[in-house]
């Protein structure tokens, strides 16, 4: 083994320590999937932009983990853990948090969907390379899937990160949930101002607001949140609005 991968693999029992920080003890096989994902994910953005953390550490802590984060809700965790969950994760990009989550929970049924096609590219080849099943990608707007039979209220889970502002991401997201599903929004420290501007788009779109997860990640001195909106009633037909409206002019 070269010194590289050596160091690589030393970094992934950091990895596994900080997973363990969530209840994850990783496999040796999901090791092998997510030193893949790396590799490919660096591959890939030398010719296109997937994302400006390379680092292999910080890939790690900033990407893997942070994606994983969701493992800290119990009610995420007894779901998963007591039946398939269906999960849908809207403007995954390079498929954060959905694809550390897939590589977790191979039984959950995964969607991945992002408006940039040269994005959904390259996730059909890491679920190739990674040999992932039960997964699909999605070409397409929030706006445009969301008002369809196959993907309305379907899914028990709805993630997204780093996506827009909360009222915005809410009616992107709140329609794909079906009633007693939740809707996990990944943010920075910068929760409360954003908290109060959505809360009333939250209600009229079906969420109530059940917990607010505030944390650290695993060793390091930044600052996330994770909120969690419960779906209490369906989602009026209205929305979401036509594509790029609910970014113009967010519900207040
Ligand atoms: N979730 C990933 C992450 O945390 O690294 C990617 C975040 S990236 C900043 C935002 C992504 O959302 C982009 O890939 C963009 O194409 C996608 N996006 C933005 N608006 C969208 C919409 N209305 N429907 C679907 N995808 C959208």
């Amino acid at each position: 083994m070269d010194f590289c991968k050596m160091k690589d693999f030393c970094e992934m029992d950091d990895f596994q320590k900080k997973c363990k920080t969530y209840g994850i003890d990783l496999s040796e096989e999901q090791k092998k999937k997510f030193m893949d994902y790396y590799e490919l994910l660096i591959e890939w953005n030398s010719f296109m932009n997937l994302t400006a953390i390379t680092d292999f550490d910080e890939v790690i802590l900033k990407h893997f983990v942070d994606s994983l984060a969701v493992c800290q809700a119990p009610v995420f965790i007894k779901k998963v853990k007591e039946s398939k969950v269906s999960l849908i994760d809207i403007g995954t990009g390079a498929g954060f948090p959905g694809i550390p989550l897939k590589i977790i929970f191979q039984d959950s049924k995964i969607t991945l969907l992002d408006s940039l096609n040269k994005r959904i590219k390259f996730l059909d080849a890491v679920i190739e390379k990674l040999n992932l099943k039960n997964i699909e990608t999605i070409h397409g707007r929030a706006e445009d899937l969301a008002g369809k039979s196959d993907y309305r209220e379907q899914y028990d889970f709805c993630v997204s990160r780093a996506v827009a502002n909360l009222s915005t991401l809410s009616e992107l997201c709140i329609p794909f949930i079906k009633k007693g599903g939740y809707f996990v929004s990944y943010k920075s420290e910068k929760i409360r101002e954003e908290l109060s501007a959505g809360r009333n788009a939250i209600d009229i779109l079906g969420g109530k607001i059940e917990d607010v997860l505030e944390y650290q990640l695993p060793d390091s001195d930044m600052n996330r949140s994770l909120l969690l909106i419960r779906k209490e009633k369906n989602t009026p037909r209205k929305y979401p609005r036509k594509a790029g409206t609910p970014a113009k002019e967010p519900l207040l």
